[in-house]
């Protein structure tokens, strides 16, 4: 755990020091609709996580209130999680239809109270009584039933005497309450369709609203810990409660910022899109941000819960940048695994002037790794190397094998190129080559001069293993559908070569291969007949190479060429730069590298944290914006201050203006230094991220559109994009993305 405490955690820590509860009981409350995801890692992570930390317990519930949609299938797959994860719930798994008894008891209490009754207003009219923001809304006049009334209906509403849609239960709160989700909720509505658990039995299902504040009631839950999207819903949870006149304790309800990430899409409803749809093989697909991909893949749990940790927990939704993730991979399999030599594009070499044939002890680990353990290389005459480590007529700073350039081949000797073999169409089949034997590796005395080593296998002696690369399944950085999907998420070769051992000797299931990233052996295609390796990540993050505008600028380093001949070493106080921005201020590899490695960039970066404790935003737009600035002019030169800067990163953290807007701003800011807040008055551009300023317009739009809500609601789901989009444009673009496309997402359920 980090040293420093989440608010979660302050929490938790005051009411058991206050004596408000003895014991820390939490829950972790998934529908069992999907697979889980990656946003459910953090959620189990900090549900589980509390229980861990203070001794007291999670419960894992599944809230199974929506029959059409849920499997057990779904069930398995979030218990596998839970436990893959290293986190074991108390006793059984439960289920909120374990308390449909009990709460529809509870629901003729409420109706006994006078608290609630049943309307019989069509969907429309409940839609358009609710009024907006701007209106009050007004009751129906069926609120006037009596009591006797109500509980008749109720119970011939649970007798399956009507149709779906026909009647509703109602909580009685207040029609004109500014929090929309006062109006009146629904607690009850009829939906005759099969369960998964409970069979034919019910043919009422209670709603969210109603059934989890009584679900973590009746499992003596303290502390209900959800995300920030049913802040609005927290009155309705106490209402429950208070009006029942439940004993003390009662759970309370605590929200928390859900997870965000670029280049994919996080909730089930789109990524069953994406499985039903053919987009990817399954659930497991390891492309997919599922727990189920990324174990297949070859993610270990030490890596998601360092990620988990990393991210941390906070009350404003941001947007977490994949490669974080990555690094968390990369850092943890650095030290881990064995690195061993593969070949993906092979081509022949024959050294000419080597007859013999042996076997070469190698090492398993480089010599900072504290692991130990050693492997047979067999080395010969033929071998393969990679192709492209083999350069005609080379550009400028290459430093692999040219007709003019020796290599080294790795944990072995130098060769040197003698003479190149093409077919017919002026392809390279053969390379003839030759080695100089006084340069083996470990103990070269041949004086001869190398800019880099290269990967290689003796033929005769390597396997042949199918590798399946994995890129990005989506191109954009914020995926809407299927539209963004990068179409060459995956790439199988079929035929290439690893050495003997990583087949032979099994020490491990993940490698690394060196100078093509980390491999781990398929868990469901691998056989002795036909290994197969999945790519878990890269060594680097290449992608943010390919999109990022920025290059590192180098400035006068000690030039140690790395073994690709692309990296320049850093200093040492680059490096402890490096390391605080990666471990103790969660940023990315990439982004920590070129702020470190640049003093301009580092100094202003400083400067700004002094200010603004918001360590991801300030080096975001750091990066993005600043450098670009200050790879013109000197700090003192800059027409807008460190302090704007942090003003800037401010409102953007607070959800006021959007990424987009930021840019807007700060390019005025570069041109006239005018303070970030008066640009944004000035040009007039607030985001708008207030639930209950969206809501009406999402409701006008639904109103206005009943031909693609009749069509949505037979199944055509892209339509969500649609509505999403329509809801943007009535704002001017203003509303804010993410809370709009959730808040359609709920209104459309
Ligand atoms: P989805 O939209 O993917 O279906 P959900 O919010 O409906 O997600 P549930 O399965 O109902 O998810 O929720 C299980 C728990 O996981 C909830 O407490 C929810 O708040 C949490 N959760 C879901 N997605 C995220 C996320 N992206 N970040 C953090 N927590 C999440
Ligand atoms: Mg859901």
């Amino acid at each position: 755990m980090s040293e420093s405490k989440d608010f979660l955690r302050t929490i938790v820590e005051a009411d058991l020091k206050s004596g408000k509860n003895n014991e820390v009981i939490t829950r972790f409350p998934p529908e069992p609709n999907g697979f889980p995801h990656i946003g459910h890692a953090k959620s189990i992570f900090i549900n589980f996580g509390i229980a861990r930390d203070y001794n007291g317990h999670c419960n894992l519930r599944m809230d199974d209130t929506n029959p059409s949609k849920e499997d057990t299938k779904y069930v398995d797959a979030l218990k596998d999680a839970v436990e893959w994860l290293g986190f074991q719930w108390k006793g059984n798994v439960h289920f909120t239809s374990d308390y449909f008894p009990k709460i529809y008891d509870y629901a003729i209490e409420l109706i006994k109270n006078g608290k609630a009754y049943v309307d019989s207003l069509t969907e429309e009219e409940i839609r358009e009584y609710r009024g907006n923001v701007n209106t009050p809304g007004k009751r129906s006049k069926f609120a006037q039933r009596t009591i006797e009334e109500n509980l008749d209906l109720f119970e011939r509403m649970k007798n399956g005497e009507f149709k779906d849609g026909e009647h509703i239960l109602r909580a009685k709160i207040d029609m004109s309450a500014a929090n929309m989700k006062l109006r009146d909720p629904l607690l009850y509505r009829i939906k005759h369709s099969h369960h998964f658990r409970t069979g034919d039995e019910w043919c009422i299902y209670p709603m969210y609203d109603f059934a989890h504040c009584l679900s973590d009631y009746i499992e003596g839950i303290t502390h209900s810990i959800c995300t920030l999207e049913f802040e609005n819903n927290r009155v309705i949870y106490n209402w429950v409660l208070t009006e029942l006149g439940l004993d003390l304790p009662r759970p309370y309800q605590y929200e928390f910022a859900r997870l965000g990430m670029n280049y994919t899409v996080m909730s089930k409803r789109k990524l069953l899109e994406l499985v039903e749809g053919g987009q990817v093989l399954g659930w497991d697909d390891p492309r997919l941000p599922t727990i189920a991909g990324y174990k297949r893949r070859g993610y270990t749990k030490e890596s998601i819960l360092n990620f988990c940790d990393q991210i941390g927990i906070t009350k404003t939704n941001s947007m977490v940048d994949v490669a974080q993730l990555e690094f968390c991979i990369r850092d943890d399999l650095n030290k881990k695994v064995p690195r061993v030599m593969c070949v993906l594009d092979p081509i022949k070499v024959t050294i000419e002037n080597y007859d013999g044939f042996e076997e070469i002890d190698a090492s398993y680990y480089p010599h900072d790794v504290p692991k130990e353990g050693t492997r047979i290389l067999p080395f010969s005459k033929e071998i393969y190397i990679e192709r492209d480590d083999f350069c005609e007529n080379p550009p400028k700073g290459y430093f692999r094998l040219t007709p003019n350039q020796a290599v080294r081949l790795r944990h072995a000797y130098i060769i040197s190129f003698k003479e190149v073999i093409k077919d017919a169409n002026g392809n390279i089949t053969e390379i003839k080559a030759e080695y100089y034997a006084d340069s083996k590796s470990g103990s070269d005395t041949s004086g001869i001069k190398v800019k880099s080593a290269i990967q290689w296998l003796s033929i005769k002696e390597a396997k042949q293993v199918e590798i399946r690369l994995y890129d990005r399944l989506f191109k954009t950085e914020t995926p809407v559908g299927i539209e963004d999907i990068n179409t060459n998420s995956l790439e199988i070769i079929k035929n290439a070569f690893v050495e003997p051992a990583v087949i032979n000797e099994k020490i491990n299931v993940r490698f690394q291969f060196e100078r093509q990233g980390y491999f781990y052996a398929d868990p469901e295609d691998y056989t002795n007949a036909k290994p197969v390796f999945n790519k878990i990540v890269g060594l680097k993050d290449s992608w943010g190479k390919k999109t990022k505008v920025i290059e590192a600028p180098i400035k006068s380093q000690s030039k140690k060429v790395q073994i690709d001949g692309t990296e320049i070493a850093m200093s040492e106080d680059q490096k402890n730069l490096f390391t605080k921005y990666t471990s103790t201020l969660g940023l990315n590899a990439e982004v920590a590298n070129i702020i470190a490695r640049d003093e301009s960039l580092s100094k202003f970066y400083e400067e700004s944290l002094s200010m603004l404790n918001s360590p991801v935003s300030l080096a975001n737009i750091i990066t993005n914006e600043v450098a670009r600035e200050l790879k013109q002019m000197d700090i003192k030169d800059l027409k807008f201050s460190v302090k704007q800067i942090t003003q800037l990163v401010k409102t953007l953290d607070d959800e006021i203006i959007s990424n987009k807007m930021a840019k807007q701003v700060f390019e005025d800011m570069v041109k006239t230094g005018k303070d970030p807040k008066q640009i944004i008055e000035d040009k007039g551009l607030v985001q708008i991220s207030d639930p209950s300023v969206i809501l009406p317009i999402i409701d006008e739009i639904i109103a206005k559109n009943p031909d693609n809500l009749a069509k949505f609601k037979a199944g055509n789901t892209k339509l969500l994009g649609f509505f999403v989009g329509q809801v943007l444009k009535s704002t001017g673009g203003k509303a804010n993305p993410k809370v709009v496309n959730t808040l359609v997402a709920e209104k459309l359920k």
